[in-house]
């Protein structure tokens, strides 16, 4: 098939669908591989599968271009260094990677990973996404995480010397017992790292998780007390440097912000492999299931639909605090009845202090982010 120049370049998620053991919050798809004596050879069939998958794609579609690929899971580094290796090469091999492509990689921040960190820096990974989760041990231990705040800094530090540039750290807000001396302390310890990206997520009790199990929710900050704690890492995160750039991510520079996940708020498309990885690819959205043998066997990802219309750009849009253009929704199909109307139903909101509207241009403000589920159902229906 013709690849068109125009047409712009794809991200590539791999999903690597395995971690030591479960983190009781933790909803998505991943084995524990602890005690299982088979783990070996599901890894050797699961990066088979992704090469097999990745040739699949290239053959669909319109472009072999390539500028971000994000290892997520799940915990990619327990593929080990040399199948990371095996999966990179075969996406250079097959895709015409651009010079600067951002290729990230998640990591818990123990210090075993430490010695593996130029091997990962060979393979091309240049962005290094670790899952922080809190500078606070009783927090940590509260998580059920294997690291403690003092093993994190020292594989920052690490990654730092390795040469990484470009590094980020995850946090949780709206934990059981969470203060704003907690969240400081986390928001300094990331700060005085020097790291250029902060992700701050509030906690949900999934179903069927641990902690949906065990009611933790009870103990868990109501709906008032996580806005407040939200409100304040925002704050303090931009007191510390950190732009928010999207209702949970901010950047110490725009250079900083995570290209990868840009694309997923921008409706730009991307490739998804590995079980539960979702797609946006030739117009359509499409998903792996979540089961690592039906992945293994070939099953192919279920369509979910068309994606890319006006609507859906609304709602992923108005995640970035920049908001969106009403010319982008006109390109893309709403008619002007349909922006006249959004444009009413935002006014009060605005005048709430949950929205900005101006030039053309209509972007939330972080208390509307706290709601912004709402705020788009308004606006949309
Ligand atoms: S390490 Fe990450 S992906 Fe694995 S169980 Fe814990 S939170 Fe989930």
């Amino acid at each position: 098939m013709e690849k068109l120049k125009d047409i712009p370049p794809l991200g590539i998620y791999i999903h690597v669908p395995f971690c030591v053991s479960k983190c009781p919050y933790c909803d998505f798809y991943s084995i524990g591989c602890a005690g299982r004596s088979d783990t070996r050879e599901y890894m050797d069939r699961y990066t088979d599968s992704v090469k097999r998958e990745l040739k699949t794609f290239l053959e669909k579609s319109r472009t072999n271009r390539v500028d971000t690929v994000y290892f997520g899971g799940g915990t990619p580094v327990l593929l080990t260094d040399k199948k990371i290796h095996a999966i990179t090469d075969e996406i250079y091999r097959l895709f015409s990677v651009e010079n600067n492509a951002e290729i990230t990689m998640e990591a818990n921040p123990h210090t075993a990973l430490s010695q593996q960190l130029s091997s990962y820096r060979s393979a091309g990974i240049n962005r290094l996404s670790f899952g922080l989760q809190s500078a606070n041990d009783d927090e940590l231990k509260l998580l059920g995480r294997l690291h403690s705040a003092h093993e994190a800094a020292q594989c920052v530090k690490a990654a730092q010397k390795a040469g990484f540039e470009n590094i980020s750290l995850d946090l949780m807000t709206a934990l059981p017992y969470q203060t704003e001396e907690k969240l400081l302390n986390s928001v300094k310890f990331c700060s005085e790292l020097n790291v250029q990206h902060i992700s701050a997520y509030i906690l949900k009790v999934e179903e069927g998780t641990p902690f949906y199990v065990n009611d933790v929710q009870a103990i868990c900050p109501d709906e008032d007390r996580q806005a407040q704690l939200y409100l304040y890492i925002v704050q303090a995160l931009k007191e510390h440097g950190y732009e928010q750039y999207e209702i949970s991510n901010f950047a110490s520079n725009k250079k900083y912000r995570a290209r990868h996940n840009v694309k997923y708020w921008n409706c730009d498309e991307y490739i998804g492999i590995g079980p539960s990885a979702h797609s946006f690819f030739n117009g359509r959205r499409m998903y792996y299931p979540r089961d690592l043998k039906l992945f293994i066997d070939g099953t192919s990802p279920t369509d979910d639909g068309e994606g890319g219309g006006w609507e859906e750009y609304l709602m992923l849009r108005l995640r970035l605090s920049d908001g969106l253009d009403f010319d982008a929704l006109r390109q893309l199909g709403a008619e002007q009845s349909d922006i006249d109307r959004i444009i009413k139903k935002a006014q009060p909101m605005q005048k709430a202090g949950f929205l900005k509207l101006e030039n053309d241009n209509i972007s939330l403000t972080p208390e509307g982010f706290l709601i912004s589920n709402s705020i788009i159902a308004e606006l949309l229906f």
